[in-house]
């Protein structure tokens, strides 16, 4: 059988879980909490059920989630899209970055994707048709811990092929984000290129130590040719839902909405209402990074009390921690070894690049998860604190 995509196994989150599942390992592996969302927002699913949205909504989302999506990003970027236009609901970020990418990549154009990248972003331009340039963050050395931005990589890397440049901040899995003088780099970059942004802000309210999100949607000559996607299973700890948005210009976003239409056409009508309703007080957005940030600290601290050594996490609800001093093992092998003798799951970050078994694709790196109860915490850091 031909493939399109013969390079493409089974994402390394579905491979991690399965593994975790079958050792009962701890699972800090796949991003998703293991808790549940507030009460509340149950009681406002069932609510609107019972309230008779049932069958198909709107196409691009319903109205009182598409208002609350634009109140929102207004209140806090500063920015006005128009709800019947410009923003559209999707099942999850995940088909926003689908849709996106297969309206605009054509056969021959380049899409940049910064690596450390989030699994979906190569095999989505390679089924466009489109080539991926891969810009490399500086990775990790001892005297700077820390996966650094190389905006001058980036620069290099824009040509005249070059359709989108893909970002995504808060970072998935290093955890690194956007200050104000990116935004303004950014900005230099792409002055008179042409080229669109596609901004995945699936983390945008889980940033850490005082930080502020620096939208895409906050600067307006980066908003005009930007597509910003956000996901409200990270926000209200509900990823099974897999719904989430996009915010983009009128002339882009009815682009968008050609592909979303006959993807999934629409995405569930209850649950739209009852993320509509509970969006009216933004107190569960706003307190978010607070919440997570007592669990980065937890698992951090735990991790130093083990042969780990956690990098700096300034948002998402990942931490990369450092491994040498316990194995030499490539990190795939060595999340497997940690799964299946020490019971504990994490994915390893070389599957954030092109070829995860290259030498520079590995740094000893293990990504984990904290979207997780303190005593699930707890747990895993007892038994790694054993190696
Ligand atoms: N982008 C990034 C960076 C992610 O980490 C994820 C998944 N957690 C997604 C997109 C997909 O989000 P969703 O589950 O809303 O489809
Ligand atoms: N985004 C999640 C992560 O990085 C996983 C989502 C998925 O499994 N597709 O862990």
């Amino acid at each position: 059988l031909e493939s399109k995509l013969p390079e493409v196994g089974t994402t390394i989150f579905t491979v991690m879980s399965q593994l975790a599942n079958e050792h009962k390992a701890i699972n800090l592996g796949q991003g998703f909490p293991d808790f549940n969302p507030d009460p509340k927002l149950l009681a406002f699913v069932a609510q609107a059920m019972a309230d008779g949205h049932n069958q198909y909504p709107p196409m691009p989302g319903v109205a009182p989630l598409l208002n609350a999506v634009a109140a929102k990003v207004q209140a806090l970027y500063d920015m006005a899209y128009a709800p019947q236009t410009e923003i559209t609901i999707t099942s999850g970020a995940t088909e926003a970055l689908m849709a996106t990418i297969m309206a605009f990549v054509k056969p021959g154009d380049e899409v940049i994707v910064i690596a450390p990248f989030y699994d979906l972003y190569l095999p989505a331009i390679k089924l466009a048709g489109g080539t991926p340039v891969i810009v490399p963050m500086r990775p990790p050395t001892i005297n700077d811990p820390s996966y650094r931005m190389d905006w001058q990589r980036v620069r290099d890397a824009i040509g005249r092929k070059t359709r989108l440049l893909m970002l995504n901040f808060p970072h998935n899995p290093t955890g690194l984000v956007l200050n104000d003088d990116d935004l303004d780099t950014l900005e230099t970059i792409v002055h008179g290129t042409g080229i669109m942004l596609l901004s995945d802000e699936a983390y945008e309210h889980i940033i850490f130590d005082g930080k502020k999100h620096q939208s895409l949607a906050r600067r307006k000559s980066l908003a005009a040719h930007s597509i910003v996607i956000s996901s409200f299973g990270k926000t209200y700890h509900t990823t099974g839902w897999k719904i989430g948005y996009c915010c983009a210009p009128k002339a882009i976003t009815a682009e968008i909405r050609k592909v979303h239409q006959f993807m999934v056409f629409t995405v569930s009508s209850p649950m739209q209402h009852a993320l509509a309703h509970y969006m009216q007080d933004p107190e569960p957005y706003l307190s978010l990074s607070a919440f997570y940030q007592k669990k980065r600290d937890r698992l951090h601290a735990g991790l130093l009390t083990t042969r780990f050594r956690p990098l700096p996490s300034q948002g998402t609800f990942f931490l990369l921690a450092d491994y040498r001093r316990i194995s030499d093992l490539p990190e795939a092998e060595f999340a497997r070894w940690l799964t299946v003798e020490h019971g504990v799951t994490v994915i390893p970050v070389s599957a954030f690049y092109r070829d995860p078994n290259h030498p520079d694709s590995n740094h000893q790196l293990a990504r984990f998860c904290f979207a997780k109860q303190d005593d699930t915490l707890d747990a895993a850091v007892a038994k790694l604190a054993a190696i």
